[in-house]
């Protein structure tokens, strides 16, 4: 599945929104597995097209679709060089595919700060440094290990040094890998690295309750910030967060309403995360289950198949295609086909976000 590794310093609202997300998950997705590992939590990613698709359809189940969030605990000012969990914490967010940065925006004289006072943009520096430390070393410890295959004549190697040099004054300069600006044939060459600062980035601001529902000046710090990076930040109140997971339904409505909220924190840092990972979601709609699937952008038809089941990919003959908007405007699949808004596409076929499919394969 798709992460998005939590990470922030110590007592800023982490775990508390981990376990936000993960309660609110157990109840709204039919899933089994919740939690997969105590750091692990798999969420449904809230679709208001899956209800209006349920709604034509009338399916007996519907099924959103996934992405999984990690709670990366023990990130403090020293990681890199093996401070706290250094080390088993850098390794965590290696493996993540987006990074939510929680950015603690609350005042509360209970709650120690690890540095004394709230200050976000220093917490967020304190993160940034820490991170880029780590993805310099390695760049650098890289850089050793091929510099005498690439002077030696290797244009492979070469290559990937040029590219790491570039990298490497990205970091020096403090700005993450991300910043590089890499084409996307250069970014595979890294791949492998696992770079951390080359991953997508939202900050989740975690304010008090009375700051919902557009937060305080300390946000609008951060999101100056976060404007110049080009990146998303979401607010929300962790411990409000842990309340609204355990309502359902109209109670949960009124509650956020009560807020100023049209959704929850949690519904919103989830869409965000969903977005930053850079996927699509299209659609099967079924008398027996109307579901969202999760593929990345660019993927063609018999992948996406292949996501439902190896052998649909496999034995992949076309797909049905309708588009959402024409789903829904012709009423259906039988009224989409009338109109002519049904399409066969083949195995060149480039999915779009929405498209509700069906496949034809040979078994
Ligand atoms: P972590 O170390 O980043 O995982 O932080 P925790 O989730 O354990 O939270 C640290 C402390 O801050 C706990 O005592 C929480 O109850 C408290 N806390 C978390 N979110 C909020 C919030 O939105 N407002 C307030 N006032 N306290 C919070």
């Amino acid at each position: 599945g798709f992460k998005c590794g939590i990470v922030g310093l110590p007592n800023v609202g982490k775990s508390t929104i981990f376990n936000a997300l993960t309660s609110a998950g157990a109840e709204s997705a039919n899933y089994p597995f919740c939690t997969i590992e105590p750091n692990v939590g798999v969420v449904a990613v809230p679709d208001p097209r899956l209800q209006a698709l349920a709604e034509i359809v009338r399916p007996q189940q519907v099924l959103p679709t996934t992405i999984e969030f990690v709670d990366i605990a023990g990130l403090v000012r020293g990681a890199s060089k093996g401070e706290g969990l250094g080390n088993q914490f850098l390794g965590h967010i290696r493996q993540v595919d987006a990074v939510a940065h929680v950015v603690r925006c609350f005042e509360d004289e209970n709650v120690v700060h690890v540095d004394g006072a709230v200050d976000p943009l220093r917490d967020v520096e304190v993160i940034q440094t820490e991170l880029n430390l780590a993805d310099l070393a390695t760049v650098e410890k890289r850089i050793a290990r091929i510099d005498k295959q690439a002077r030696s004549g290797d244009k492979e190697m070469q290559r990937e040094l040029e590219v790491l040099r570039r990298v490497e004054a990205v970091l020096n300069d403090g700005r993450p890998a991300r910043a590089a600006g890499l084409e996307p044939e250069d970014a595979a060459r890294l791949k492998e690295l696992c770079l951390i600062t080359a991953k997508p980035v939202l900050y989740v601001a975690n304010v008090g309750e009375d700051d919902l529902p557009d937060g305080n000046v300390l946000v609008e710090k951060l999101r100056s910030q976060a404007r110049q990076e080009n990146a998303e930040v979401v607010v929300i109140c962790g411990s409000i967060e842990a309340e609204i997971a355990e309502l359902d339904g109209t109670e949960k409505e009124e509650f956020l309403r009560d807020l100023g909220l049209e959704s929850s924190g949690l519904d919103r840092m989830i869409q965000a995360g969903y977005r930053l990972l850079g996927l699509l979601t299209y659609f099967t709609a079924g008398v027996k289950e109307v579901r969202a699937w999760t593929v990345p952008a660019g993927c063609k038809a018999p992948q996406a198949a292949g996501v439902i089941h190896t052998d649909f990919e496999k034995g992949f003959i076309r797909a049905e295609v309708i588009a959402y908007d024409d789903f829904i405007r012709a009423g259906g699949e039988a009224g989409a086909r009338e109109k002519g808004l049904m399409r066969l596409e083949g195995k060149d076929y480039v999915v779009a976000d929405g498209d509700v499919m069906h496949f034809r394969f040979n078994v």
